[in-house]
């Protein structure tokens, strides 16, 4: 009998104790408030990319919006902690899930804003051609309702947020938040630090533009400090380099082109992470060519 026991509970204990490891691994981190300046905090944590907070005089404003409840929930508790004042806009940086999902958590109050490019987006199918959520008429209050094209500024009482369009890149409709008296940039996912760039050439998002909206940005702004989706907070310097390395990429891709090698070969010469960023810059030569 005590053989049998153990029999079944060794196994049984394995395998709790394999289920529990997994449950740490895929852990959430809490939501946090990492303070910038006494109105300006980035939000990381939570399901979803980083986002921010800006305290104005009379509102608050919310960049991009996790995506879930448990995660929602936390920002607005973590926004009750700092002002009494109510969240009033919330601007979506781009069209992707773990910017956007999360406006369906937050009060209908609150007024979404994006660029146009990325409402649009919003209603394609995704990668593999499953239909967008966004048709689905419960979430019509959570749509961006309010949309711009080059540029648009939000006043907050007596501060201005202002909100840039510099291109094409990440997707087609990735806004750049601009606080100008913290000099502080929030740019969503139009850099990525410690994994190669995402470009979705399947929404319209293409590596060439890429660059050069990149180039444009920090000819325009002031900025010495960039936060984004999924990266710790960069300088320009940081930008520079980013911009260096991807343009280094697309050389490098176009010479093998030209020798003649198939994309098989072209991504066999890069690193195994880079194969996706690979195809992209290939696919832009070859149809600027066709
Ligand atoms: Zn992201």
């Amino acid at each position: 009998m005590k053989k049998k026991i153990t029999l079944i509970f060794v196994p049984l204990f394995l395998l709790l104790l394999a289920l529990h490891s997994f449950s740490q691994q895929s852990e959430v981190q809490p939501v946090e408030f990492k303070k910038i300046s006494d109105r300006l905090y980035e939000i990381v944590g939570g399901r979803g990319a980083n986002g921010g907070a800006y305290i104005g005089d009379n509102a608050v404003l919310i960049i991009d919006a996790k995506m879930d409840k448990k995660s929602v929930d936390q920002v607005i508790a973590g926004i009750k902690k700092i002002t009494d004042h109510p969240i009033k806009y919330l601007v979506n940086t781009h069209s992707d899930g773990d910017h956007v999902r999360g406006n369906q958590y937050f009060p209908e109050t609150v007024t979404f804003i994006s660029h146009e490019n990325c409402r649009k987006e919003l209603f394609h199918p995704g990668r593999d051609g499953t239909p967008s959520e966004w048709n689905t008429p419960e979430l019509a209050p959570f749509l961006p309702s309010l949309t711009f094209r080059d540029k648009m500024d939000v006043h907050l009482g007596t501060k201005r947020v202002e909100l840039w369009y510099f291109g094409i890149g990440h997707t087609t409709g990735d806004t750049v938040i601009y606080f100008p008296e913290e000099k502080t940039a929030f740019i969503g996912d139009q850099i990525f630090l410690t994994r190669p760039q995402i470009i979705h050439s399947y929404k319209g998002g293409n590596s060439f533009e890429h660059v050069k909206t990149l180039a444009k940005m920090l000819d325009t702004l002031d900025a010495e400090r960039f936060c984004s989706g999924h990266s710790e907070i960069a300088d320009q310097e940081a930008i520079r380099n980013h911009i260096y390395q991807m343009k280094k990429q697309q050389e490098k891709v176009k010479a093998l082109i030209e020798k003649g090698k198939s994309l098989e070969e072209i991504k066999s010469e890069f690193e195994e992470n880079e194969a996706r960023l690979i195809e992209s810059i290939y696919n832009e030569i070859k149809s600027s060519k066709g």
